[in-house]
């Protein structure tokens, strides 16, 4: 996969449109009206999450300008439904937001990474 330009506009084509329209198959973790959520297909710790909007938004920075406030808020609280759902809020978490070529984001389609399970290293490099 190639890295992804956050300006283009948003491709119906990419993988995870694909997941949301049932086209390709996933291991669903959660669904409400705002977000839809699976496990990552190479997870890097115990709990890989991905947690995608159901708009169409190429990146954080499509969403949190286009986004109606309504969206962003129900997003925003289904990501942290998920964690207490894991039980992970105690024993704490990582969530992660690649955008665009520098950010390493791969694929098209706003997704958060909700990391669990171990603890995390530091993200400073
Ligand atoms: P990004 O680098 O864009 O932030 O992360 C993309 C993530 O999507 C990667 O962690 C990668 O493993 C995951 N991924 C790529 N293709 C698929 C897929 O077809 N199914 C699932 N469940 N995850 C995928």
């Amino acid at each position: 996969m190639s890295p992804v330009d956050p300006t283009a506009p948003y491709d119906d084509n990419n993988i995870f449109a694909k997941i949301l329209r049932g086209e390709l198959p996933c291991t669903k973790v959660y669904e409400d009206e705002w977000a839809f959520a699976f496990e990552d297909i190479a997870p890097v710790a115990p709990i890989h999450v991905l947690v995608v909007p159901k708009g169409k938004y190429v990146s954080w920075d499509d969403f949190s300008v286009n986004a109606p406030a309504e969206e962003i808020a129900g997003f925003v609280r289904a990501v942290g439904k998920i964690a207490r759902e894991k039980d992970l809020v105690e024993v704490g978490y990582r969530l992660i937001n690649n955008i665009g070529p520098n950010g390493g984001q791969l694929v098209p389609h706003l997704h958060v990474h909700l990391l669990g399970g171990r603890v995390m290293g530091s993200m400073l490099t």
